[in-house]
């Protein structure tokens, strides 16, 4: 007998948590923040259908915090069990974990200053300290390896959605259960031709647990490459810059990877690139490590160019000191900067000096929230509000779309087909209300599977 509850990515795309019980032991497969809309914020404020202690084992698909984020919590509530990973998800946990438990500190810090919150004194959800200690729970699997999970055994493999993300297969009495985390994109460039294909074809399941971010979207897919050279030239003559707000893991290693090519390919001017992000330095150093799990344009580039924190024009900055000192640089460059949806970071400090200048360009590569600054720039705001003032906009914004980590519906379908029967349930996760429904009218139209949509707090037996 073995059951899955969600405790979320159920209804919502984040703070996945799946609860799988079997032989009276609990394994939980991720365990994610609830982040965006503050109705999903404060369920990360109640306590889990089970004690944190009683959990037997944690299982990470990959180290995005909405799969990660809520495990200092546990741990602050005595969870003390392993916490299994692929080696590349360690190394980004140990990256993003203490800084979201300095983020909560700060949160709860800002709350009791304005005295906005509810309760007479804000706690932090978890500190940087409890943060830091829960790293010390995690225990590496390499993809394709077998392991035992109680009496069940897993195994990952690559799901192609960021570095390190792997699906997890637990069988468990003659039953095969595939936990999909986030399905990355079907990888076209041609000259991966020959290498294997990302995300991996999975041939069968019994049940299949889904997500469905962009079950009702498309991604456009053009090659981003063009618009980023245009750009480049564009800034070389104009004499400015250009300000990339991108979150520090997976999207700024994808463009500074993109960018170096384009300049050694004489199809972009060599300017000079400034990557000002603490966690930035830090990630790139994982996925040089890693680079033989990462896609093999990545392998590439780091075979011919080496570790791109010695190359000749990048450079990253750590302190504040190195990251003020990009406002001396003359002539035109790049900044990459975090964050990626403008909520706060330094990246806001970039923009203040550069919103006014129309030599300038703010290039958005991540989606942006309705709502936020990057979505009114979007929308051709004519100014945007930063550390209590108006700043108005007279630089160029530009919009590239492509780099969505998300496999989307026609590419979920494509990996879909590679099933040789269908799985006896799916169960769809990780989706808004309207992509999770869109995706099953979809999967049912064209494979006929038994396609459930999860509901938050739900349990499901499986046979
Ligand atoms: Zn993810």
């Amino acid at each position: 007998m073995i059951s899955i509850q969600f405790l979320g990515a159920a209804g919502t795309v984040t703070g996945s948590k799946h609860l799988t019980r079997f032989d009276g032991k609990e394994m939980l497969v991720d365990c994610g923040l609830f982040q965006g809309a503050k109705e999903w914020r404060e369920r990360n404020w109640q306590p889990l259908p089970v004690p944190a202690k009683s959990i037997d084992w944690l299982v990470l698909t990959h180290a995005h915090l909405d799969h990660v984020g809520f495990l200092p919590r546990i741990y602050s509530e005595g969870f003390r069990n392993p916490v299994i990973c692929t080696p590349a998800t360690d190394d980004l946990t140990r990256i993003v974990l203490p800084d979201s438990g300095h983020l909560q500190e700060e949160e709860a810090e800002f709350a009791n200053k304005k005295g906005y919150s509810k309760h007479k004194q804000a706690l932090p959800l978890y500190t940087y300290e409890q943060a830091v200690q829960s790293l010390n729970l995690l225990t590496t699997r390499p993809f394709h390896e077998t392991f035992s999970v109680g009496s069940g055994t897993g195994r990952y493999l690559r799901a192609g959605h960021i570095l390190g993300s792997g699906f997890f297969e637990f069988s468990y009495g003659g039953r095969k259960i595939l936990f999909s985390g986030d399905l990355g994109r079907i990888r076209r460039d041609p000259e991966d031709q020959g290498d294997p294909q990302i995300p991996e074809p999975v041939f069968e399941a019994d049940y299949l647990l889904l997500e469905s971010t962009y079950g009702n979207r498309l991604h456009s897919k053009d090659d981003p490459r063009p618009k980023i050279s245009e750009i480049l030239y564009r800034t070389q003559q104009s004499g400015g810059s250009v300000v990339i707000p991108a979150f520090a893991v997976e999207r700024t290693e994808k463009l500074i990877f993109m960018i170096k090519k384009l300049m050694e390919t004489g199809k972009a001017p060599r300017l000079p690139v400034f990557i000002d992000s603490p966690m930035a330095v830090e990630a790139v150093k994982a996925f040089v490590k890693h680079c033989e799990e990462y896609d093999a344009a990545t392998r590439r580039v780091v075979a011919k160019y080496g570790d791109p924190s010695d190359w000749p024009g990048f450079t990253f900055c750590k302190t504040r000191e190195e990251s003020m000192a990009i406002n001396d640089v003359k002539g035109p460059h790049v900044i990459i900067s975090a964050s990626g949806m403008l909520t706060g970071g330094r990246v806001l400090h970039h923009l203040a000096r550069r919103l006014g200048d129309p030599r300038c360009t703010v290039l958005f590569v991540g989606f942006q929230a309705p709502g936020s600054r990057g979505q009114l720039m979007q929308a051709g705001g004519k100014s945007v509000r930063m550390f209590g003032k108006e700043f108005g906009i007279q630089c160029h914004v530009e919009t590239l779309d492509q780099f969505s980590d998300h496999a989307d519906y026609e590419e979920i379908i494509e990996w879909l087909k590679n099933f040789k029967h269908p799985p006896r349930r799916t169960f769809l996760v990780h989706g808004e209300p309207a992509g999770a429904e869109a995706l099953r009218e979809l999967i049912v139209k064209t494979f006929k599977w038994d396609v459930h949509i999860a509901k938050y707090l739900e349990t499901v037996e499986l046979e």
